[in-house]
């Protein structure tokens, strides 16, 4: 075969008219196989492949670490695979867009002034991904015109009522472009309950906690309704409605964090350390978060008995649920949540 693998090398002028390079066919079914036989078969259906693709959406979750292959043939005009073909591939970002969600600088402004060196650095080493990545960006298809590149996921999965959108295009030169459409986030969300006189949310981006917690929180509610508390217990941050990152927090990412006000003498914000602090009541809600099976509580209050300390935790209690829902939950990707090895805002 010809050793130049441009497209123009490979197409003579007498050639040319015949060999018209059909959009690629995107087709976002793992291969395995090299065998040119099992890659004849897996042609002849591609069409057919391509159909169901259409109408099945990818989803991933905005973990950083979902992957996806994505194996694109050439046919030319009699459908027939093309060798030879230098294909590009890239990443754009369809919702959310912007660059408060998909740049660096507009990331890290989002972060208060003592986060930003951190989420910098996590953005520029990979941890933090504001837009997947592909392992190749160009390539040459093979005997049986195939050729792929594998996505790796963001961590972004916002906060629309449209799951995050993030296009693998896939183009031949500038005219000839196919697009494959992936989706972003958890599909578990569901947004925390309101008890009157018992739970509120207030000024919070993310209302959405994993949907296992919401009879849980319910419960707590109506528990505080039902005792007369003089105020009800205020949540200030849950996750994002789809999760990932929810600036300018780094964990809340997969529904089972929670930021809480601690309980104050006149319903009001402020920190342990103010004059409207209200420890005994305080003191009631760690134990009602715990008893409906709180993990690990952040609060910086030496006094309070079941809650730990941690830089930045004087305003809020920081409510993790990840273990308990670690145990009930079924991830259909095999991994587990893993809010714990970030550090906590
Ligand atoms: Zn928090």
């Amino acid at each position: 075969m010809n050793e130049k693998h441009d497209l123009e090398g490979l197409m003579p002028e007498d050639v040319e008219l015949r060999i018209i390079v059909n959009k690629p066919q995107v087709c976002p079914i793992p291969t395995g196989s090299t065998s040119s036989e099992e890659h004849e078969s897996f042609y002849t259906e591609l069409s057919e492949h391509h159909l169901h693709t259409a109408e099945t959406a990818i989803n991933l979750y905005p973990n950083g670490t979902g992957t996806v292959m994505i194996p694109v043939t050439v046919t030319d005009q009699n459908n027939r695979p093309v060798p030879g073909v230098n294909v590009t591939f890239h990443v754009e970002a369809m919702n959310p867009t912007g660059t408060g969600w998909r740049t660096e600088d507009g990331m890290v402004a989002r972060f208060g002034t003592k986060s930003r060196n951190k989420i910098r650095q996590r953005i520029q080493n990979g941890r933090i991904r504001l837009l997947g990545t592909l392992s190749r960006t160009t390539a040459i298809t093979d005997s049986v015109g195939s050729a792929e590149t594998l996505y790796t996921v963001s961590h972004i999965g916002g906060n629309q009522p449209q799951m995050a959108t993030e296009h693998v295009i896939t183009a031949i030169g500038t005219d000839s472009i196919t697009t494959t459409t992936i989706n972003i986030g958890y599909d578990w969300m569901a947004p925390i309950p309101s008890v009157e006189n018992g739970l509120r949310i207030i000024g919070a981006i993310g209302t959405h906690v994993h949907k296992d917690l919401v009879p849980r929180l319910q419960m707590l509610g109506e528990t505080i309704a039902r005792a007369r508390w003089t105020y009800p217990v205020t949540i200030t941050a849950g996750n994002l409605r789809w999760g990932g990152l929810y600036p300018p927090h780094f964990t809340h990412q997969q529904g089972t964090e929670l930021d809480v006000r601690p309980m104050t003498t006149d319903g009001k914000r402020g920190t342990w350390q103010q004059k409207n602090y209200d420890r005994p009541r305080t003191q009631e809600l760690v134990d009602l978060l715990t008893n409906i099976g709180a993990g690990k509580i952040y609060f910086n209050d030496p006094q309070i008995i079941g809650a730990s300390r941690l830089a930045g935790h004087d305003n809020h209690l920081h409510v993790s649920f990840t273990a308990p829902v670690t145990n009930m939950l079924q991830l259909t990707d095999g991994t587990k949540p893993s809010p714990g090895n970030l550090a906590l805002t």
